[in-house]
Parts: structure tokens; sequence; C-alpha cells
């Protein structure tokens, strides 16, 4: 039976269990190129730490607390005097250690902000013309994740499940099993996996793809990298069978057997309801509206990256007032811009893009009255402001030209209680398979259906709204962070993957007729 993935869930497999996590005696170590935690120095010289406070820091506390383990990664500064205690102090009480990947300066500067942000992060985003394949980051990109690997190899033992995360440490298993280690090894792509043609573009594609071929269990943000990543196998490491047919499934090749999946990342949903409702973020968003009355809000929140395709976003928005004289007075965006990988000079270069084209399309447009079209911000906002922006927003326009999820997009409909707001999505973001029922998606690129895709929010009748956004809670609340951890922790141990959901899958409608 052909299995339609993107049908609406029945009632009785929205209130399915979630599946068990794991095997409770097996320790859990997760290893990041960040350690979850904040290290500064204080006033006084001293450490002072602070608990990250993202959707997956708030997911993996309860199951490290349950199974015991350890959280691996850099702290984010090269000196390393006094900093274990200092970890040792912030871990008190959470039932786990974290254990601190020292780097230096020049290790920082190659595996980091080169390899991985250089190369990886534009080439898998596909956006090649932004990579410097420098054959130099490739050098200290192994040595440091050999680094890790050591690390991870004196901290644990054979009954430890170990789960790497992200781009950074794609090269972890082959080192640790260079090094002996037989512990079960997982890892999670935050980022999308890239099509074949743009992979194959990667000078170190074959050590980096037979590299991760050394994982038990890979896990993708969405069925499309999924695909993507087995097309890559196929063509250039040889001929793989699989078999499994939901959201997981076992990738078998001549000598090696390993397990795929698609666990699309989420957020913690009840959180950001609960929170959305409380009163102080209830009077931030009447503080919003009152400074833009009757105004429609388009909300933009991204942080400061080529890959969020603001510059065409903000063409979008010159085109709809073009087009559109009449919404002059009636709409605002505001975008917030986060500021993200400072002092790079590409990024520097984007911040001054954006800021002229905000200068000349406000220069365009504002009148007598003293609107202002476009609200631009360059900060990081506190919680509360954020949620207060997703509550005052009538409409969110998320339009980033790749990404491996969007969470922005996932918060704005947990926030939108009153359940009348409009998401417009980017089609290549991760979330838009699972939010195609209810968002407006939009390719970023074409300016003209974006601005379409605004004018039909707007315009969009209070059912209608309602409708849309009811599936877009629904589905987000019913597989939120904790569904994501659980459902790739047990992926590594189940025996029978047929139990695993299907997830949907985004495949651009057919041709229009012409
Ligand atoms: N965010 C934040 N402060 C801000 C704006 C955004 O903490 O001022 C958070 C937001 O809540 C979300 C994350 O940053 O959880 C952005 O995640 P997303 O997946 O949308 O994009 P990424 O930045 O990971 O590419």
């Amino acid at each position: 039976m052909a299995i339609d993935s993107n049908r609406e869930l029945t009632d009785s497999e929205d209130a399915a269990p979630r599946p068990a996590t794991g095997s409770p005696t097996e320790r859990l170590v997760v290893v990041s190129n960040r350690l979850p935690v904040v290290v500064t120095r204080g006033d006084g010289g001293a450490w002072e730490t602070e608990t990250g406070s993202g959707g997956l820091v708030t997911a993996m506390a309860p199951v490290l607390r349950d199974r015991g383990g350890l959280g691996i990664g850099w702290p984010g500064t090269p000196e390393s005097e006094g900093l274990d205690e200092a970890l040792e102090r912030a871990a008190q009480g959470t039932g786990y250690s974290l254990i601190p990947v020292p780097l230096s300066p020049g290790e920082e500067a190659g595996y980091y902000r080169g390899f991985s942000n250089e190369i990886i992060w534009p080439l898998f985003h596909d956006l090649q013309s932004h990579c410097n394949f420098d054959p130099a980051y490739w050098e200290t990109y192994q040595s440091v994740n050999q680094k890790f690997a050591r690390v991870v190899d004196e901290r644990t033992g054979p009954d430890d499940f170990v789960w790497i995360h992200d781009y950074h440490l794609m090269l972890a298993a082959r080192e640790l099993r260079g090094m002996g280690v037989k512990s079960r090894l997982g890892f999670f792509l935050h980022i999308p996996f890239p099509p074949l043609d743009i992979f194959v573009k990667l000078p170190w594609r074959f050590e980096i793809l037979l590299a991760l071929l050394r994982y038990d269990i890979i896990g993708f943000q969405t069925m499309r990298d999924r695909r993507n990543f087995i097309q890559c196998v196929r063509a250039l490491v040889g001929s793989a069978e699989t078999c499994g047919r939901g959201q997981v499934c076992d990738l078998e090749l001549d000598h090696d057997r390993l397990r795929v999946g698609a666990f699309p990342i989420s957020i913690d949903f009840k959180s950001i309801e609960d929170g959305a409702r409380s009163h102080e973020v209830a009077e931030s968003a009447w503080h919003v509206h009152e400074n833009l009355p009757d105004r429609q809000i388009v909300l933009g929140i991204d942080r400061m990256d080529y890959t969020k395709g603001i510059p065409y976003r903000l063409e979008a928005f010159r085109h709809l007032l073009t087009h559109h004289p009449e919404l002059q007075n009636r709409v605002t965006l505001v975008q917030v811009v986060v500021p993200s990988r400072r002092g790079i000079p590409e990024y520097d270069t984007l911040k001054t893009t954006i800021e002229r084209l905000v200068g000349e399309i406000n220069g365009e447009f504002t009148g007598q009255s003293g609107w202002i079209p476009i609200h631009y911000m360059y900060t990081s906002l506190n919680h509360c402001e954020l949620l207060g922006y997703y509550r005052a927003a009538e409409i969110a326009l998320l339009t980033p030209l790749k990404d491996g999820m969007n969470l922005v997009a996932k918060e704005y409909c947990a926030a939108s209680l009153e359940e009348s707001g409009v998401l417009i999505l980017s089609e290549f973001a991760g979330a838009a398979a699972e939010l195609q029922k209810g968002a407006i998606l939009v390719n970023p690129y074409d300016v003209v259906r974006v601005s379409d895709a605004i004018h039909q929010a707007i315009h969009m009748p209070p059912d209608e709204r309602h409708e849309r956004m009811r599936k877009l809670r629904r589905s987000i609340r019913r597989r939120d962070i904790f569904w994501w951890v659980d459902s790739f922790l047990e992926a590594a141990i189940a025996k029978n993957l047929d139990s695993f959901p299907v997830v949907a899958d985004y495949v651009p409608d057919g041709a229009p007729e012409i």
C-alpha cells in the first residue's frame, strides 16, 4: 500500500504514546561543538556560567538527568585554568557532567570559522559561491575532530550511547572507530544535506561521506535531506539497499550497514504557548501595536546570515508597496536581525546591503503621515520581547533561501494563541514539509510571488486564517522537541522499524497551466 505522507493524522494517531527512550541502563553522551553553557569571566576574574536556554537544552535535560550522562564540547574560550571546576559547579544537581574540549585560537579559526562556516555551511545550504575551499582548513578540521574523539574515548565506555551533533563533527565516528571505540554512535545533522550535484563540489567528498558511514545511525531534518544523502552514497560509494518505509530505514552497503532517519527538530511547544499567555508578553504585544496603530504587522526574524534571504524579502515588500499603493500606510514590515558571526567580511557586507535596502525603501515610500514602511532592528530580543512580537504580528514572513528547519516559524505558531496569525514560509525551509498544509509556501527567490503571498495574507478571511493556524499548531504540538529526542533515541535501538511513523515530505506543486 502506498503511504500518503502528507495526509492529516487522525485523532487516535494524534494521541499515540511517545516511543520509549532507549535502554535506561545506557548512559547518554552528548557531543557538540559548543557546550550547553555560556562561560564568561566575571568582574573579579572568576568564571561565570549560564545554562543555555534553547529548546534542545531543555529537551535533553530530563533525558540526561534520568539516564545520567555527559555533555562534551568546546567551552568557547581558549583559557582552561579553573574551567573544570566551574563546569562541575554549573552541572551540579543536573545529573550530568560537562567536559570541555579546549581549542587554541588557531584551531578555532581553521575548524570552526574556516572549514565549518566557510565551506560546509554555505555548501550544504546550496550556496557554493560563498565557499572558500582552503585546504589548510581541512587539515585543522581533521585534527580537531580527532581531538574531540580523544576526549570521548577517554571519558566513555562500551555501554554508552554517544550522540554527536552537527556539521562541525562529521568525522568523529571515523576517528573513534580508528581508536577502537565500540560504543554505539549516533549523529544528527542540524543543517540540510545537499543534493549530489552540489555535494560533489566538496574536494573532500569521499572522506566526508565514508566518515559518515561509520556512524550507527544518522538523523536528518527532513526526508529530502535523507534522500540527498542516500543519493550521494549510491553515486559515490556504491549500491545501497534500503529497508524500512517510514521515517527510519536501514541502509545496507557491501561492507557497511547503518540506520538513517528523518527527525524534524522542534520546539518546546507548551513552554512557548504558556510564555505567550503571560501578562508580561500580552503587555509587550500591546506596546508593539500601540506604536503601529491601525496597521497590519508583517514580521521577519532572522539571524544575520546570507542563507536567510533578507534582501530578496525586502525587494518583495517593495514590490508589494509599488503594485498595491492602497496598502501604503496600512502595513508595516518589522524586520529583526540578530547579530551573528560579527567581524567576518561577508557578514559585514550583508549588513550593509540590508541597511541600504531598508533606507532606500523607507525613503521611497515614507510620506507625510509619518508612516515608516520597514521597522528594522539589528538586535537580539529577550524572550518576552520575542514572544511579544510573535503575538502582535498578524503575519510572519520567513523566507530563507535554505534552512535546516527554521524554529522561528514553529515558535510563531505556538505563540498564536488566538489562531489568527498567517505564516508565509519558504518552501526551502526544513519546516515547509510539516507545515505545508497551513502555511502559504513561497519560493524566496520569486519576489513577485512573495509579494502576492503577503497580499493574500493581508486579505485572508478570518475563518481561513483560523483553519490554517489550527492545523499548524496541531502538528507542531504533536511533534514537539520531546518527541524529537525520544524518536531519535528509540530509532537507535529499535528492532522493528515499521512502528515509526511516516513524516511529511515536501515536493513543490506541479506546473501551473500556462
Ligand atoms: N531567537 C532569540 N532571540 C532573538 C531572535 C531569535 O533567541 O532575538 C531564537 C529563536 O527563538 C529561535 C532561534 O533564535 O529559537 C533561531 O532558530 P532558527 O532555527 O529559526 O534559525 P537559526 O538561527 O538556528 O538558523
